[in-house]
């Protein structure tokens, strides 16, 4: 699915006017809680000085891949009352036309099939997008920031901690599809990482150690001595205590051989050793 973003300001919310700085240091989820139409007419909506509530990202439920950037991400959002605006670039997934609220989370659908495509099209396209967004900041989805929120989280885990206003979303509705947050972390590690194969290239996302084996149950592999490279190798690397050498994020390296190792990790095979590219489901290496 090709990720399709489109930068929608919405220059008469009072949010965008006021302009706040903040740093984002992660991401944040919601679900839009009204059966909302289109994205666009989320953004038409919202884009006057009545309503109160802005956010970074709204990703469409009815054209798949398709998303409208509301506020650039360095831009305190109005999300959540708390954590989410002034440190998380925040995401509000629109749900479905298909659904009617009753008050509060609890709501009727009004056409089961429908309504499933619509929440599973908009899950979807989150997953891309904050794919696309960890691999920029070079974050790692699965992580867990210094309060013990994870890079991605929801609403209601922003509730649930005491950091948010008092909103259940997306969990209200994505429950009913067996989708949990701890799944949408792992589906956002999964889509950051290519399909590997021998003779594919391959860009650092990160910078990565260069070892002289594979790790086994009984071996940690060893490391690749920097002084023992060819000058061009070296000038990619950076040296690391005890002679190391590590791999400067960006550089390209063709694969020679993908090898599962007995944990589960990815390792390839390089030209001058070994790299492990899938460390606990985090990816290391993009396609280029
Ligand atoms: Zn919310």
């Amino acid at each position: 699915m090709a990720l399709n973003i489109i930068k929608n300001y919405l220059t008469n919310n009072r949010c965008y006017i006021k302009g706040e700085k903040r740093t984002p240091i992660g991401i944040q989820i919601h679900t839009i809680g009204t059966g909302q139409g289109t994205a666009q007419s989320v953004a038409d909506y919202w884009n006057q000085a009545a309503v109160p509530a802005c956010v970074t990202y709204c990703v469409d439920a009815d054209v798949s891949g398709k998303v409208l950037q509301f506020l650039p991400e360095w831009m305190r959002s109005w999300a959540d009352a708390g954590w989410g605006n002034n440190n998380l670039v925040t995401i509000e997934v629109c749900e479905s036309d298909y659904i009617r609220y009753k008050g509060g989370a609890n709501y009727d659908v009004l056409n089961a099939t429908k309504f499933k495509e619509d929440i599973l099209r908009g899950y979807r396209a989150a997953v891309e997008l904050c794919a696309s967004i960890c691999r920029r900041y070079g974050w790692n989805p699965k992580a867990e920031l210094p309060n013990g929120m994870h890079v991605i989280s929801s609403h209601r885990e922003g509730n649930l901690a005491g950091l948010s206003s008092n909103h259940g979303d997306p969990d209200h509705v994505w429950s009913r599809f067996g989708l949990t947050m701890d799944k949408f972390r792992a589906d956002v590690a999964k889509a950051m990482c290519p399909e590997l194969k021998a003779g594919m290239k391959v860009r650092l996302t990160q910078p990565v150690a260069i070892r002289d084996s594979v790790s086994t149950r009984t071996k940690k592999a060893g490391y690749v001595r920097y002084r023992i490279l060819p000058v061009n190798v070296k000038r990619k690397c950076k040296r690391l205590a005890g002679g190391k050498a590590q791999l400067k994020a960006g550089n390209v390296v063709v694969i020679r051989e993908v090898i599962k190792s007995y944990d589960g990790n990815t390792w390839i095979k390089i030209k001058n050793g070994y790299l492990p590219v899938v460390v606990n489901g985090v990816c290391r290496v993009a396609q280029v």
